[in-house]
């Protein structure tokens, strides 16, 4: 098989900086583990508005198609706050998860041990967490018409409408259980039957494709509401969960910040197979530019690591050389090494952003 190919696109604001870090790890793994990775680089956001007006050129479009994996950084910051709607740094963003139709958005929310007491709840609810919500992306209640604000009668009414086909909540679906078998074959999928007629459909249709395709996950139902208490309760009863574009936007948020800090989020985008079997596939840091910090080597590099370990796990299943670094991450944690982000109120002197990545190195060397 021909060496997997990664586009990077590390965009504006921190996304450059965290990126370096990025790109340390996968010399790493070809180095020390013969994992080789044809690596290009291209511009996204502000940073290809200003080098071409536009943020996403076609040409950057069309290698993000051929790419085997698309490592993003960030997009946006103050300077284009002002850039008209159509050429603004999220709209290359948007572009990208539109024209590569990923319609499972993968969310982990994962706990390293040296960071429960970040968390807001308890250390014994959290500590080991590990679950994955998988959301789907791309239809539902954000896309679905008719929409809008209309008048009627004396008053104005705005509408949104919840829909989804049989296929589009079929394939999400299966985009859980494909997961699931990578994990502990456990999926939780919620929505709103006892209120909603998309909710009812949603059910059936999870329940048929598991009974169909899928006999050896355990697959349960919860509303989303319920859900969202479980989650707060105890969060570690669930593995997978899968659910809708509005539900899984508030339950993803809900559940990462029980993990603590921005800078720990990753987060994959994931589409149909494409000719070579792998699935289209963005992975990106959930946190934004942050240009209040960027430029001064602060911003903390592991929610962009952790989304290469994504990429390890989902793209070119290496699930191993996953744990290896996420493993590498948890034991530089457990060292005490932070950056700023990670201090919590009782201070303590942290560590910058290539200090960071070249104390996971050295773990990563530690694991050998
Ligand atoms: P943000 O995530 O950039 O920052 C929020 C806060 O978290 C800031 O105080 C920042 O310093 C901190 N932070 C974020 N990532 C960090 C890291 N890796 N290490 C240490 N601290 C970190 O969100 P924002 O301030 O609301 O948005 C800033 C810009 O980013 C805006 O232009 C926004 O549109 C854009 N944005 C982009 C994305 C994306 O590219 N996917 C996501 C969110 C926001």
């Amino acid at each position: 098989m021909s060496t997997p190919s990664i586009l990077i696109l590390p965009g504006d604001g921190i996304g450059p900086e965290v990126m370096a870090e990025v790109r340390k790890v996968i010399a790493w793994f070809g180095a020390k583990r013969a994992l080789h990775f044809e690596v290009t680089e291209d511009l996204v956001g502000g940073a290809a508005y200003d080098a071409h007006g536009t943020p996403l050129t076609d040409a950057t479009m069309a290698r993000a198609q051929e790419a085997d994996a698309v490592l993003l950084g960030a997009v946006g910051g103050p300077k284009y706050d002002d850039l008209d709607f159509s050429v603004k740094p999220e709209r290359g963003l948007l572009r990208l998860r539109k024209e590569m139709d990923l319609f499972a958005n993968l969310r982990p929310a994962q706990c390293f041990d040296a960071l429960a007491d970040f968390s807001s709840l308890k250390r014994e609810v959290v500590a080991g967490l590990d679950i994955m919500i998988v959301r789907e992306l791309t239809s539902g209640i954000y896309f679905g018409e008719p929409r809008g604000i209309v008048t009627e009668g004396n008053e104005r009414v705005g509408i949104n409408t919840q829909r989804y086909t049989e296929s589009e909540i079929a394939r999400v679906a299966r985009a859980a259980f494909d997961l699931a078998r990578r994990r502990s074959n456990k999926v939780c999928s919620m929505e709103k039957a006892n209120v909603m007629e998309s909710g009812i459909l949603w059910r059936e249709v999870v329940q048929k494709v598991r009974d169909t395709d899928y006999p050896d996950i355990a697959l349960s139902h919860m509303y989303a509401d319920a859900g969202a208490m479980q989650l707060c309760r105890w969060p570690k009863q669930f593995d997978v969960i899968v659910t809708d574009n509005l539900f899984g936007d508030l339950l993803s948020d809900a559940a990462a910040m029980l993990t603590g800090s921005l800078g720990m989020l990753p987060s994959a985008s994931l589409g149909a197979p494409m000719a070579n079997g792998r699935p289209k596939a963005l992975y990106e840091p959930v946190h934004g530019s942050a240009p209040d910090i960027a430029g001064q080597g602060k911003a903390n590099p592991i929610a962009c690591i952790l989304s290469f370990a994504m990429a390890l796990r989902y793209s070119f299943d290496q699930g191993a050389e996953a744990t290896r670094l996420e493993a590498a991450i948890d034991a530089v944690l457990a060292k005490g090494l932070r950056t700023a982000d990670l201090l919590g109120p009782e201070g303590g002197s942290p560590v910058g952003t290539a200090a960071m990545g070249d104390a996971i190195l050295v773990a990563l060397d530690e694991s050998l």
